[in-house]
């Protein structure tokens, strides 16, 4: 069976595939770093992991590019009013994004442009712009001409009869349901401070939206597979990025829209604005794994509003726990002789794991198949039926599955030697019945977040979720 992704443009299911065979180009919204990111953009980061390392399951090697957003009002708010750089008021943001992606288990993109870095690339879009009437000057700003551009409004499926005649926009947070042509270059105004590039455009910024096109077209060519983004993006954003994208360059920008819809809270965004919001931080803080949070964020089909509660945290930790303790268990069985039905088990969950992300990216679905075959296999082991290949053959499964969930732990060479030169140093202490050594290792290991159980074949741990 062939992928099939839901087409924001088309509204449809459609099979992908891509334009250069055995490789995807995707691009993705990034953050803009002015504050830590919160949960709901890491929804948005994480539904992008999961279509980025399926793809990869399916054998396409993927160029992704996410952007990073260091030009855009709030920060030049922030800059004016803290007095320093934009470079110093944007890089804590950044290396804390990245500090979350790790411990989210996103995968790296291969590129991550930063605004700052491609003015001239945005420039020379402008440019060309207005070269083709779809731009225009107006007190040194640039404005693209949305009249220019019949398909206006085709992604969000927005009107254009909506466009109030003449109406202009410069902020880069507005009314998200007017249609007005938009800022692609700022003029200097005082309250931009020391933010402004000297620029054939004459001395300004560029606006949001253009940013985007310019990075995305750069490293990815001007017609590339996949576009991504939360839902709130679709308008105007992403619409603005086809009209100046395709009215320069005369070609389709993005092959496939793919949107993913919002982390809730009781009904509502979370969001800055709203003050419903958790960091990743905050939830570390009451005690949460990162891991925990990824499979929370990852088990909802991305076009469902996914409602986050402790419960559902709970719930998602659980889920974790389960996948790890089965793959400790399997890695402990002895039997000889293979299982005649074991087989048939692994070869089902396979075809479903792979069946349910197929259609687009049934993820729940997808975790079902995964958990049913935990609970079939998990009967051969409790009545000792399963072979020691067997289990090496379920381990095999579930790694495999582990490079689309990314939700067991990662061997850590170097850590994994120091724990068990801790155990290995306890048992002795026992031995000698130092008991007060022993207890100390204990609690060592605790505090590094190490949970011990006493066997009656030896000592194993595993980590806290
Ligand atoms: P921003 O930094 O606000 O531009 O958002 C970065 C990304 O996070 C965008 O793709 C947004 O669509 C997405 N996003 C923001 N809030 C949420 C939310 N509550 N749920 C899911 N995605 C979100
Ligand atoms: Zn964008």
């Amino acid at each position: 069976m062939a992928l099939r992704l839901i087409n924001t443009q088309t509204r449809r299911k459609e099979e992908f595939t891509s334009l250069e065979p055995g490789h995807v180009r995707m691009y993705t919204c990034g953050p803009t770093i002015y504050d830590f990111a919160h949960i709901g953009n890491y929804r948005a980061y994480t539904f992008e992991d999961l279509l980025r390392r399926y793809l990869k399951y399916r054998g396409y090697k993927v160029t992704q590019v996410m952007n990073l957003t260091d030009i855009d009002d709030k920060i030049i708010r922030g800059v004016n009013k803290k007095g320093i750089t934009l470079k110093e008021y944007t890089n804590p943001y950044k290396q804390a994004f990245f500090e979350d992606l790790d411990a989210l288990g996103i995968e790296r993109a291969e590129h991550y442009p930063a605004a700052t870095d491609h003015i001239n690339e945005m420039v020379a879009i402008v440019q060309a712009l207005v070269k083709k009437g779809h731009a225009y000057e107006a007190d040194g700003s640039y404005y693209f001409k949305i009249s220019s551009f019949p398909k206006y409004g085709s992604l969000s499926h927005m009107k254009l009869e909506d466009l109030k005649a003449g109406a202009r926009i410069a902020a880069d947070e507005y009314e998200k349901d007017t249609v007005s042509d938009f800022a692609l270059w700022k003029a200097w105004d005082e309250a931009d401070g020391p933010v402004y590039w000297d620029t054939p455009l004459g001395k300004g910024r560029p606006g949001w939206h253009i940013e985007c096109s310019a990075m995305s077209m750069k490293y990815l060519g001007e017609t590339f597979d996949i576009h991504t983004g939360g839902v709130d993006n679709m308008f105007p954003h992403h619409e603005n990025e086809i009209a100046q994208s395709e009215c320069a360059t005369g070609r389709t920008f993005s092959r496939y829209w793919l949107h993913c819809e919002h982390l809730i809270v009781e009904g509502q965004k979370m969001s800055k604005s709203l003050g419903n919001f958790f960091t990743l931080r905050d939830l570390t803080a009451k005690g949460y794994s990162p891991v925990a949070v990824r499979y929370l964020l990852l088990a909802t089909h991305y076009r469902q509003q996914l409602n986050f509660t402790m419960d559902g945290l709970d719930g998602a930790k659980a889920a974790v726990e389960r996948l790890i303790d089965f793959k400790r268990n399997l890695q402990a069985v002895e039997g000889g002789s293979d299982n005649a039905d074991f087989p048939a088990i692994v070869q089902k969950a396979y075809d479903g794991f792979g069946e349910c992300l197929d259609d687009d990216l049934n993820i729940s679905g997808a975790l079902g198949e995964v958990f049913n075959f935990v609970k079939e296999t998990n009967k051969l082991m409790s009545a000792k039926t399963l072979s020691k290949a067997d289990a090496a053959k379920a381990v095999e499964a579930l790694e495999k599955f582990d490079t689309v969930l990314g939700v067991l732990p990662k061997k850590e060479a170097g850590i994994d030697a120091d724990i068990q030169a801790l155990i290995d140093e306890r048992i002795a202490a026992r031995k000698e019945k130092n008991f007060a050594r022993s207890d100390a290792i204990r609690d060592q290991l605790q505090a590094m977040g190490i949970i011990l159980e006493d066997t009656p074949k030896g000592t194993t741990w595993k980590r806290q979720l």
